[in-house]
């Protein structure tokens, strides 16, 4: 098992430029949503494509701010870094690359396999 500490003072603050960054994104683009809202668009109207994709955007951008929040509340706590399935460290050359990660590479592919699995048919 490795040693390397990681940094948690920097992830901090990496986590909090891009909390900010989030933010404002999320902002901006609920200001150019909020204008036209008003008129009652009809069905194949492309507005509502481009609303549709804006709204989507913002869910992504809404569930990143929730992945940096947790990752902040865990270095609070003092158990950022390790993962919240088995416990172990995980790699800070992942944390590095994605500082919002809060499981290890392996239960991390776990699950992915499990949600693959329930996605198509069994092969066996
Ligand atoms: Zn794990």
């Amino acid at each position: 098992m490795t040693h390397v500490r990681v940094n948690v003072q920097e992830i901090r603050q990496r986590l909090q430029r891009e909390r900010d960054e989030t933010l404002t994104n999320i902002a901006r683009l609920r200001e150019g949503m909020t204008y036209d809202l008003e008129t009652s668009p009809e069905e194949g109207d492309p507005d509502v494509w481009e609303r549709e994709k804006i709204a989507s955007l913002i869910r992504s951008l809404e569930n990143k701010l929730s992945e940096i929040d947790r990752a902040l509340r865990m270095t609070e706590r003092g158990d950022y870094g390790l993962c919240e399935r088995c416990g172990e460290p995980i790699d800070p050359a992942r944390l590095k690359v994605m500082p919002t990660a809060t499981l290890c590479l392996k239960c991390k592919q776990e699950l992915e396999r499990q949600a693959a699995a329930a996605r198509t048919p069994s092969w066996e």
